[in-house]
């Protein structure tokens, strides 16, 4: 080790020491980091999804509780959290694992549990998962959401507007956004995906054309100083939600022209589907044939020329 990494170490030792328990957490391994998003929030990421939190004395209001492996850890961060650890609504962006899985503690502890119907009727059964063959059990009764809406834009009652709303299929069957409009904070949930490869869970209700106009939508809601918290990946603003809304465009129509053509997912990928995007996909084929299976699904509303 030279001087330069000893005094570094050193200083991290120091900084450890110092800093207020809620960096610190930043820096523990295993458990989640907690991220400022802006006043009065904060997002916990590392806990399978991200879990965006807005602190109040008087219970915490959180967009999506983490994978289930992480309930221990969040409910440990949300204690160190001004306010204390008591959480009274949990909004569920989606029925994924990663988004439900502190479903059950917060549930159990009376806690508010706002999703989509879609979400609860996922939760409720058990369904079953194409990528692995095999059906998810249904989560116990506290685990499931206890306010549920189909259509509309939905405010929920209280001191600060709280408004959320349907993403229709823009990553499953039951996506919603979550926006505090006072705050300007908006949970776009996997709506967008600033980090990961955007993911169309096609079996699960996803596809391309849900997933423009949801951004279209997001960015609808949004302005220039909006923090925009997503299920993965860091807080972005409304520059980089009109930079993957512009890409998915692209990848929308490019996808929709060599469908007409009679491509498969393959036949689209050596056509130059993905040429010349503004960001690099890690895994190319796996996008352009959920995509695909997607169009087919939707095929009956892409108009008489399509094979
Ligand atoms: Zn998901």
């Amino acid at each position: 080790m030279n001087r330069r990494a000893i005094l570094k170490g050193a200083l991290g030792g120091v900084l450890g020491l110092t800093l207020p328990p809620l960096a610190r957490s930043a820096f523990s391994q295993g458990s989640p980091a907690v991220v400022p998003v802006s006043d009065g929030f904060v997002m916990l990421t590392g806990a399978g999804g991200n879990v965006l939190v807005r602190t109040a004395s008087t219970g915490h209001v959180l967009v999506d509780s983490g994978a289930a492996s992480f309930t221990d850890a969040v409910l440990a961060d949300l204690r160190g959290l001004p306010g204390g650890g008591r959480a009274t609504t949990v909004f569920n962006t989606h029925w994924h694992k990663e988004q439900v899985g502190g479903n059950l503690a917060f549930g159990r502890a009376e806690a508010t549990i706002v999703a989509h119907e879609k979400t609860r009727v996922h939760l409720a059964t058990d369904y079953y998962l194409h990528d692995e063959d095999r059906y998810e059990k249904a989560v116990p009764a506290e685990a499931r959401p206890t306010v549920t809406f189909f259509t509309g834009e939905q405010t929920l009652a209280g001191k600060e507007r709280i408004e959320y709303g349907h993403l229709l299929e823009a990553h499953t069957d039951g996506d919603i956004y979550v926006f505090f409009r006072d705050a300007n904070v908006l949970a776009a949930g996997d709506a967008i995906s600033p980090l990961k490869d955007p993911v169309l869970d096609w079996f699960g209700g996803g596809w391309l054309g849900g997933r423009a106009d949801s951004q279209e939508k997001l960015l609808k809601l949004t302005n220039e100083k909006t923090r925009i918290v997503p299920s993965y990946g860091p807080v972005v603003g409304r520059a980089e939600l009109q930079a993957e809304f512009d890409m998915t465009r692209v990848l929308f129509d490019r996808m929709l022209d060599l469908l007409k053509k009679g491509m498969s997912a393959q036949d689209m990928l050596d056509a130059g589907l993905m040429k010349d995007l503004k960001r690099t996909f890690r895994d190319p084929r796996k996008f352009a044939y959920d995509a695909h299976k997607g169009y087919w699904a939707h095929h009956n509303s892409l108009g008489g020329e399509v094979l």
